[in-house]
């Protein structure tokens, strides 16, 4: 399906410092969104929204600081830059971080708290039929060693459940997503952060 071509005009960032930033970006595409990978401040000075994919947390946390990404990131987000974060990506949005590495910072930019790789061992990468608030028919969401949120606040919009965990949720300009949206060939997810930019 084609989005509207007025966003089709705007650039979609992927922060593509570490992770699954290609399969993301492939979705973009599929869905006529110009992208643009960024690893750099002037990368980022192009993009109209931002999405943080999946990967490891604590790397990518380390290459945002080391790449002076960081705090222009911060800023854009606070100003009020769509922002769609993916598993890891959903960690360093989060306000609080539960097991992740002392040093590790977050955007703190939704008022939600996870815990890294919180299904445990046995279960650590699942896949699960999930029902999205406004989506009809079932989402296939694919978890691999899925943060959990463990709190959020009643300002969060609750927008999809496992069992009872939130899964997908959003504040204003900020869309979180515990599972992989973009290793399913369903763009619906991918869609919902388009139309809001
Ligand atoms: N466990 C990873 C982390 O803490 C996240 C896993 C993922 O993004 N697939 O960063």
């Amino acid at each position: 399906m084609r989005v509207s071509q007025n966003s089709a005009k705007k650039v979609v960032g992927v922060l593509a410092l570490q992770g699954a930033f290609d399969s993301h970006e492939r979705m973009l595409s599929e869905l006529d969104v110009a992208t643009q990978e960024v690893r750099t401040p002037q990368d980022l000075s192009v993009v109209d929204a931002l999405i943080m994919p999946g990967g490891e947390s604590t790397t990518m946390s380390q290459l945002l600081e080391s790449s002076e990404l960081y705090e222009p990131i911060k800023k854009m987000i606070h100003e009020g830059m769509p922002v769609f974060g993916t598993c890891a990506g959903m960690i360093l949005l989060a306000k609080r971080i539960f097991d992740g590495r002392d040093d590790q910072v977050s955007f703190n930019a939704i008022d939600i708290e996870v815990q890294r790789n919180a299904y445990g061992r046995q279960v650590d990468s699942f896949e699960a039929e999930i029902q999205v608030e406004r989506l009809d028919g079932a989402f296939h969401a694919v978890f691999i060693r899925a943060p959990r949120i463990v709190n959020l606040s009643p300002d969060v919009e609750v927008l999809a459940k496992f069992g009872s965990d939130v899964v997908l949720a959003r504040q204003k300009n900020v869309l979180v997503a515990a599972f992989h949206p973009e290793l399913s060939d369903d763009k619906r997810v991918h869609e919902m952060f388009v139309k809001e930019i």
